[in-house]
Order: structure tokens, then sequence, then C-alpha cells
């Protein structure tokens, strides 16, 4: 079985999607590399595709070996940005596996005892079929992952010198989101914090001037580069409340150089939701907020140019598209 899991974890590796050095993203991402010069003023429109699930309910497309039945997956088909849940049930410990792109994950026990995982899907991901093998806790597990295709909307910008040198190219405000951000992307409270559905922050109509998985490329004097915007943007009047997507953790409530006044959110097994370039926070870290509660209200904070809320998901350090979590309860 070894041998069967090093060549699944070879061809999943070889399909560029567990590692992609060269994906450039928002810092919630990858701090590191330089990026985020948002502009309230890009139109950019909400496609059908942005706004349909990632999540299908089509049942397993491989015959399952005898006691499979015990580990289950929310679906066997997801979208780029999307997430599937596993579940585990009459586990005999904690245990954990290595997720069809090749990421070490831990299964951690719920109140009933089920044992229970959200893996992600990268924005980047390439579609095709991911073997996904799991193994432990007296449990095992066969099963193929289907990523569909998904287009994503592209943008071209071209800036002068001075906004690159202040903004997408500041060193000082990379780092700093680094240092006080990086190390909570891995906190995850062992336990269902959220209830029900997620809910979209603003009450307000507003515009939706970047979508999710939006391919940015920027052009400026000596060169260009490309970005991927890993949330949504949602340009409304300054002052707009804003309030939690879902019940859950304060991990972060604070000013950054790069995303303005900011809030996170842990809302359970390492799912979290962003709040970006507010004008006022109403929680501190280690507040415990009601879903729907007021955290702040829409501004320009931060490396922005106009009010606007950026608003995102993860599960841990990977961003999910907001609208797929936003379209159903993450499935227990
Ligand atoms: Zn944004």
């Amino acid at each position: 079985m070894k041998k069967l899991t090093a060549v699944l974890l070879a061809l999943v590796l070889l399909s560029g999607c567990a590692a992609v050095p060269g994906e450039v993203t928002e810092p919630l991402s990858q701090p590191s590399q330089p990026s985020l010069s948002e502009t309230s003023a890009e139109t950019s429109s909400e496609t059908s595709a942005e706004t349909s699930s990632g999540i299908s309910a089509e049942t397993p497309s491989v015959s399952l070996p005898e006691g499979a039945g015990l580990i289950s997956l929310s679906s066997y088909t997801v979208r780029p940005g999307g997430y599937i849940v596993v579940t585990a049930q009459g586990a005999g410990g904690a245990f954990g596996f290595s997720d069809m792109f090749g990421v070490e994950r831990e299964m951690t026990q719920t109140e009933s005892g089920v044992y229970v995982c959200l893996v992600p899907v990268r924005a980047s991901c390439e579609p095709g079929d991911y073997p996904l093998t799991i193994e432990g806790g007296g449990l095992s597990f066969y099963g193929v992952v289907t990523v569909e295709p998904r287009v994503f909307e592209q943008q071209t910008i071209t800036f002068d010198d001075t906004v690159v040198a202040e903004t997408i190219n500041s060193k000082e405000a990379n780092a700093e989101y680094y240092n006080k951000i990086n190390a909570l992307k891995y906190e995850s409270v062992p336990e269902k914090l959220w209830e029900g559905g997620f809910v979209l922050p603003l009450r307000t109509k507003y515009t939706l001037s970047s979508s999710f998985g939006l391919l940015r490329t920027y052009i400026y004097t000596d060169g260009k580069k490309s970005d991927r915007h890993m949330g949504l943007d949602m340009a409304v009047t300054e002052g707009t409340p804003v309030y939690a997507s879902n019940s859950g953790k304060v991990l972060f409530a604070g000013f950054l150089q790069l995303t303005g006044n900011t809030v996170l959110i842990e809302h359970g097994y390492g799912l979290k939701t962003w709040y970006y370039h507010m004008s006022e926070i109403y929680v501190s870290a280690g507040d415990m907020v009601e879903k729907e509660r007021q955290i702040g209200a829409v501004g320009s904070t931060g490396f922005s140019t106009g009010p606007h809320l950026h608003f995102a998901a993860s599960v841990n350090d990977i961003n999910i598209d907001p609208e797929i979590l936003l379209s159903a309860e993450p499935a227990l």
C-alpha cells in the first residue's frame, strides 16, 4: 500500500497543484510576494461562474473497498476555490493523511466523536482527477476527487512608478503583514464555532469591483507582474456597517499598512474569514463574536484607493472563494 501511496503522490505532484511556486497572490496567501494595489474603481462584473456553488452532490465515481464507507467526502467534484469536507465515523483515534495535493492534514475529533478535516482547493488548481488515499484510525479509504475547469476574469492595470513604489513594492508593509499574520493562518479551533450558513458581511447594496480569483497583470515602466485577487472587493459608502459572516473567535483585529484596519475570524477547524480596509474596528483579538455582530465599518485604510470591503475566506493559509462558502453551510 505504501508503494501505491507513493505512486499516487508522485502523480499528484506532477499535476502541479500541490505547490504553485509561480502563483502570486494577495498577501493573505503569500505575504512574501509584493502585491495588493487595489482600486475600487476597477470594474469587473460578476459572472455566473462566480456565483454558482463549487460543490456538487454527485455520488462517488469509484467503487469503494470494504470498510471504506466510514470515511466519506462531502463531494467528489469541486471547483478551484472550493473545498471538500472529509469525515470519519468510528475511527480508533486521531490520525492524519496526505490530501489529494500532497498536503499533510490532521483529522480533528468533533463533540459527537466524528473526525473531520476541511480540504481546500487552490484557485490555481489544474482541472483533473486527483486520487485520495486515507488510512488511519483503523479505517481506510480510496477515492478520486475531480477538480472541474474554471475560468477566472482577467484585468490589466497600468501603474506609474510612484504608485508601485508606495504600494505593491513596499517591502516594509509586506513584512509587517507577514510578521503579524502568518502564524495566525495556521491557528485552528478544534470545534465548530459557526452556526448555520455564512452570510454576506454587508447588508446594503454594493458593487463587486473585483471578484475572487481575478487574474491581474500590472504594467509598469520597467516590467509587469501578475497577481491573483483572493477575495471579494465590495465597493460601498464609507462607514457602512460590516458584520461577522458567522460566529467565531477573533484572531486579529488591528491596523496593518497593507490591509488597513483588519479583522480575522476563526470559525473552527481552520475555516476563517477576513475583513480589510475598514475605517473602524469594534472587536479585539480573543473576542468570541456572534454571527452578524457588527465588527467594523467600511473604509479605505491601507493600500486602497476608495472605500470598499475586501472580504476573503480561507482554510488555514489557502484562500477559498467566499461565494462558494456563502452558498451552503459546510457539511459536517
Ligand atoms: Zn481586494
